[in-house]
C-alpha cells in the first residue's frame, strides 16, 4: 500500500502494520443518533470506511447514545440509510455503545475497587467551583476521600435509583491540579431518570461520552479511534482509561481536522433548528447540508466520496470553499448526467414550413445522444412537431444585439435547435398587452446534423421541446440558504443570515417527453440550464418535479 499525501493517517497505519503492531485495521463511524448526517460526517464516513477499504480491514457503525433524551429510532433509521447510500457497508450488525453498558458498569466497579473513581455529591455549582480553570489547579472533592466499600455502596444506590437526577456523580479520581481540565477527576457516570431508545428503562445511571468511548473501541477492537481535532485535549483522558481498566485491546486515538464550508452550518444541532424552526422542509430539504438533502439534490455519492478526498486528511483547519464541493458535484454529474432538454419559461414557435410529408402523424422524429461523448449511453428521440416551445429568454426582436452578445434567435435571423433544424424567426404575434404570443419560423430543409447551405449564419443553438408533446414539469430552483460567508463563526446568528426566498417552484416547465418515464433519482443535464434530478420523492406519474443541483458552469462570486 502506498501513503497518499492528502491522509497523515496513512504513513501512521503503513508503519502499525509493518511493524505488526496491527495485523488488521478496525475503525469506527460513531455517530450520535441526535440528528441526520450532515456533510461533515460524510467526510467522517469517506475517512473511516475508506481506511478500513484501503487496507482491506473492517469498519464498524456504532451508535454513540449515551444521551438517550435526545436520541431515536426516526436518527438511527436514517443514518443507517445514508451510509449505505454513501456506498458503505459495515462489518457485522450495527452497534451501539449502549450494548456495552453493563460491562461499561462493571468498569467503573472496577475502578472504584481500585481506589480510582468515587462518588462525589457535589452538586454542578460546587462541582465547577472545585474543578478551578486553566490558570489555578482545582481542589479536591471533600468525598475524594471515601472507602471503597462505601463507594461501591452509593454507587450500587445510583443504579438503583436510589438518588435524585444530579444527587451525585461518579468520578474518576485522576488529578484536581492536572493543567489538562479533561483530567480534573472527570464525570464518568451521572443519573437520568430517563428510558433509554435501546435499553429501555434497565438503566437511570448513564456513562458520559469520555468513559464509554475508547472502552467501547477496546471492546470492539478497533485499531485507530479516529475522531475530530476538538477532542486532542480528550486524548490523555482516553489512555488513562484504557491503561486503568481490564480493556481487551489497546485502541489509539487519533484527530484530523473538521470539516468546515463556507455559507453552510455543519452542526446537527443548528440545522436541527432549521427543522423546527419550518425555515426549511426537512432534514431532507435539497438546501440541507445533510447526507439526505444533498442526496435529494442530486449528487452523487461518487461525487461526494470524490470530493472527501480531495479534501483530505489533515491537522490544519481551515475552511473548505463551497466552489470545491461544486466543482467534484459538476464534474460528477458533466461525466455522468443524461442530457435532456426542458424550456423553463415557454412561448410558442411555430414553423411556418413543416413537412408534412417527411413527418409520421405530424411527427418528425430527431435522433440525439443521450450523452456528447459517452456513445454507450445510447440515444434519445426528440418529437419535432409543427409548434414548439423555446425560452422566452432565447428570442429577441432587437435586431442591434451583436452576435457575440446574443448567441440565440433574433428577429428575421437563424439559429439552430439543437438536434434539429435551422431557422429563421419572421414574424412576432402579441397580446394587447404587448407580450409575444407566438413566434413564426421557418425552417431550413437538409441543415439536420448538416452544416448550413450559403449565406445561412445561425447565431447559435438553442434547446426546444415539442408544443404538443412535451410534458409539463415542475422545477425548483434553490439558493444558498445564508447569504453570509461564515454564518456561525464566532457565534454570529445564523439565523440573521438566511437568505430570503431560498426557493423558487417554477411551475409552468415543459420536458422532452422522455422525462415522463425516468425515475426519481436520475439526474439529467437540462441542456443550456444546468443539471437537475428527478425528487425522490414528489416525482411520479402525472406530476413531474425536478430539482435543480447545479449550474453548468461555476457563478461568478458575489
Ligand atoms: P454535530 O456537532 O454536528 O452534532 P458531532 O461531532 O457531535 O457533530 P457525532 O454524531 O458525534 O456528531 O459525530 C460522529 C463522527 O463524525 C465523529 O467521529 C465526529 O468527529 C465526526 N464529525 C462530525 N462533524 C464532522 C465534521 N464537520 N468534519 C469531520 N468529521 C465530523
Ligand atoms: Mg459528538
Ligand atoms: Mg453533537
Amino acid at each position: 500500500t502506498t501513503a497518499s499525501a492528502n491522509n497523515f493517517l496513512h504513513a501512521i497505519i503503513d508503519e502499525d502494520l509493518a511493524s505488526g503492531k496491527h495485523q488488521e485495521v478496525v475503525t469506527r463511524f460513531p455517530p450520535e443518533p441526535n440528528g441526520f448526517l450532515h456533510i461533515g460526517h460524510a467526510h467522517s464516513i469517506c475517512v473511516n470506511f475508506g481506511l478500513a477499504m484501503k487496507y482491506q480491514g473492517r469498519c464498524n457503525l456504532r451508535f454513540d447514545d449515551t444521551n438517550p433524551e435526545k436520541e431515536s429510532q426516526e436518527f438511527i433509521d436514517a443514518i443507517q440509510e445514508d451510509v449505505k447510500w454513501l456506498g458503505f457497508d459495515w462489518a457485522g450488525d450495527v452497534r451501539y455503545s449502549s450494548d456495552y453498558f453493563d460491562t461499561l458498569y462493571d468498569y467503573a466497579i472496577y475502578l472504584i475497587k481500585a481506589g480510582n473513581a468515587y462518588v462525589c455529591d457535589l452538586n454542578a455549582e460546587q462541582a465547577k467551583e472545585y474543578r478551578g480553570n486553566l490558570k489555578q489547579p482545582g481542589k479536591n472533592s471533600p468525598y475524594r476521600e471515601r472507602s471503597v466499600e462505601e463507594n461501591l455502596a452509593l454507587f450500587e444506590k445510583m443504579r438503583d435509583g436510589g438518588f435524585e437526577e444530579g444527587a451525585c456523580a461518579l468520578r474518576a479520581k485522576i488529578d484536581m491540579s492536572s493543567p489538562n481540565m479533561n483530567m480534573r477527576d472527570p464525570i464518568i457516570y451521572r443519573i437520568r431518570k430517563v428510558p433509554h431508545h435501546q435499553t429501555g428503562d434497565k438503566w437511570c445511571i448513564y456513562p458520559i461520552y469520555d468513559f464509554t468511548h475508547g472502552q467501547s473501541d477496546a471492546l470492539e477492537g478497533i485499531t485507530h479511534s479516529i475522531c475530530t481535532l476538538e477532542f486532542e485535549g480528550h486524548r490523555p483522558l482516553y489512555e488513562w482509561f484504557i491503561e486503568n481498566l481490564p480493556v481487551p485491546s489497546q485502541p489509539k486515538q487519533y484527530e484530523f481536522s473538521r470539516l468546515n464550508i463556507n455559507y453552510t452550518v455543519t452542526s446537527k444541532r443548528k440545522l436541527k433548528s432549521l427543522v423546527d424552526e419550518g425555515v426549511v422542509e426537512g432534514w431532507d430539504d435539497p438546501r440541507m447540508p445533510t447526507i439526505s438533502g444533498m442526496r435529494r439534490r442530486g449528487y452523487s455519492a461518487q461525487a461526494l466520496r470524490n470530493f472527501s478526498e480531495m479534501v483530505g486528511v489533515n491537522r490544519a483547519g481551515g475552511i473548505v470553499d463551497m466552489g470545491m464541493l461544486e466543482h467534484a458535484i459538476r464534474t460528477d454529474l458533466n461525466d455522468n448526467a443524461p442530457r435532456a432538454m426542458c424550456v423553463m419559461n415557454a412561448v410558442k414557435l411555430s414553423i411556418t414550413n413543416f413537412d408534412q410529408a417527411k413527418a409520421m402523424d405530424g411527427v418528425e422524429m430527431m435522433t440525439q445522444p443521450c450523452h456528447p461523448n459517452k456513445p454507450e449511453m445510447g440515444e434519445r428521440q426528440l418529437p419535432f412537431t409543427e409548434t414548439l416551445y423555446i425560452d422566452r429568454a432565447d428570442f429577441t426582436e432587437d435586431t442591434t444585439l451583436s452576435r457575440k452578445k446574443f448567441k440565440r434567435l433574433v428577429f428575421g435571423e437563424y439559429v439552430r435547435l439543437r438536434g434539429g433544424y435551422v431557422i429563421k424567426a419572421e414574424e412576432v404575434v402579441k397580446d394587447e398587452q404587448g407580450t409575444i404570443t407566438e413566434i413564426k419560423a421557418s425552417l431550413v430543409p437538409g441543415t439536420v446534423g448538416e452544416t448550413p447551405p450559403e449565406g445561412v449564419k445561425p447565431r447559435g443553438v438553442i434547446h426546444w421541446v415539442s408544443a404538443t408533446l412535451a410534458q409539463k414539469a415542475t422545477v425548483r430552483i434553490y439558493e444558498r440558504l445564508f447569504d453570509h460567508e461564515a454564518p456561525d463563526f464566532g457565534g454570529r446568528d445564523y439565523m440573521a443570515h438566511l437568505t430570503d426566498n431560498s426557493l423558487h417552484a417554477l411551475e409552468g416547465c415543459w420536458v422532452e417527453p422522455s422525462l415522463a418515464n425516468t425515475t426519481p433519482e436520475q439526474s439529467f443535464q437540462f441542456e443550456r440550464e444546468g443539471y437537475f434530478v428527478a425528487d425522490r420523492y414528489e416525482y411520479g406519474e402525472g406530476r413531474l418535479v425536478f430539482n435543480k443541483t447545479i449550474s453548468l458552469v461555476e457563478s461568478k462570486s458575489k
